[in-house]
């Protein structure tokens, strides 16, 4: 039997997040993952402080990025992999109109750090921007796999991670934990994302999910140093390939890349680029999404042994960092959780 402080299922933004958490505190755990599905592994990787269809900032947006980009940086230095670069993002105006919602946005006290007030050019010949672009300020992408592969490769060297997917049957409750198979715990914290809809104890919880599709096309006359976002977002990954997306659909929950999504994007596309490109593939992942737009962090009401960490929705490199501390603080030092954030939002629901 190996004795852990927490066992963590999942690997992804949130559940990686967490370890770091554990880590620093010098507590004792053990990762399970299966490998499969998961939205950190499409994500295109932004973080961008500035929600660009209203021009405001989401929830906290200051003090995730505050938190955030620190956390990255001491994450690619421990697991010796650059996964983290600065990438502009621009903002394609879409009428005068657009142009000066910006501006006035650029006035208000919480978002001239965020906004340039200087408009870029048009100057591509293969993108269609007649009212120029907004640039929005420290901005920059991650490469999720990448950073998944190597903390996963970091926890194994040191006997913390297990390939493998998490019975919830098995969990057994004792006296002061619990034991799962040959592993006993003194807590469980699920950051299965979407994958919660098969976790018994937390399944109730109003996680609805939003199935995102990306095209990724090769397009070498493109040239772009930027993301660019009109309704969609463009990014550079390099070698001339680019993201192209995401959708957004609420209905399906699969994991299949759809005919509709594609067409769509193709669609969106022809509004915008006018060079050749060739499609390369095409990449599926659920984001795990709340109504309310705010994350589900807290106890189980039943099974004080059972955490969630999950519902990062959209933005899970701004948040994860700072919700993970912002956790562990309540577990470990009795900080009340943010009342956005707590489970206990949507009253006490009982487990199967
Ligand atoms: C198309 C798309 C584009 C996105 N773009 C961005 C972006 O540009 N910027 C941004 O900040 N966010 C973006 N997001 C959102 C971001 O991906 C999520 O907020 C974040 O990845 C959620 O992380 P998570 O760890 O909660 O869940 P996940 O990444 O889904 O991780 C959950 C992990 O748990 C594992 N798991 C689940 N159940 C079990 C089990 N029973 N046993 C073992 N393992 C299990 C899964 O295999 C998975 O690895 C995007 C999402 C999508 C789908």
């Amino acid at each position: 039997m190996r004795d852990v402080d927490y066992i963590i299922v999942g690997l992804g933004l949130a559940g990686i997040a967490f370890c770091e958490q554990l880590e620093n505190a010098h507590k004792e755990f053990l990762v399970f993952d299966s490998g499969v599905d998961g939205a950190s592994r499409v994500a295109a990787g932004l973080y961008n402080p500035v929600i660009l269809k209203r021009y405001t900032l989401p929830w906290k947006a200051t003090e995730q990025l505050d938190i955030a980009v620190p956390y990255f940086k001491k994450i690619e230095k421990k697991i010796q992999a650059q996964c983290m670069q600065e990438l502009p993002v621009q903002k394609v105006f879409s009428s005068i109109e657009d142009q000066n919602n910006w501006f006035a946005a650029s006035d208000k006290p919480e978002l001239e750090r965020f906004i340039a007030t200087e408009l870029i050019p048009d100057s591509n010949q293969y993108i269609e921007a007649p009212y120029a672009y907004g640039k929005v300020l420290e901005t920059g992408r991650i490469d999720i796999k990448l950073l998944q592969q190597k903390y996963q490769a970091y926890l194994e060297s040191k006997n913390a991670f297990a390939k493998a997917e998490f019975e919830h049957s098995a969990i057994e409750f004792t006296s002061n934990g619990v034991v799962y198979k040959e592993v006993r715990a003194k807590r469980i914290v699920f950051a299965e994302g979407y994958g919660v809809k098969k976790n018994p104890y937390f399944k109730q919880l109003p996680l609805v999910g939003n199935k995102g599709e990306y095209i990724i096309i090769k397009a070498k006359d493109l040239k772009l140093t930027a993301a660019i976002k009109t309704s969609f977002f463009v990014v550079p990954l390099g070698g001339d390939l680019y993201k192209v997306g995401a959708t957004f659909n609420w209905k399906d929950k699969d994991t299949e890349p759809s005919k509709e999504a594609r067409e769509e994007l193709i669609e969106k596309l022809a509004s915008l680029v006018s060079c050749e490109y060739e499609i390369v593939d095409q990449e599926v992942g659920i984001r795990p999404t709340v109504g309310d737009r705010r994350a589900l962090l807290g106890i189980h009401p039943e099974y004080s042994e059972l955490v969630v960490f999950n519902g990062l929705g959209t933005r899970g490199i701004m948040m994860s960092a700072m919700l993970a501390m912002h956790l562990f603080d309540h577990l470990e030092n009795g900080k009340d959780l943010f009342k956005e954030v707590n489970i206990s939002r949507f009253g006490k629901r009982k487990s199967d």
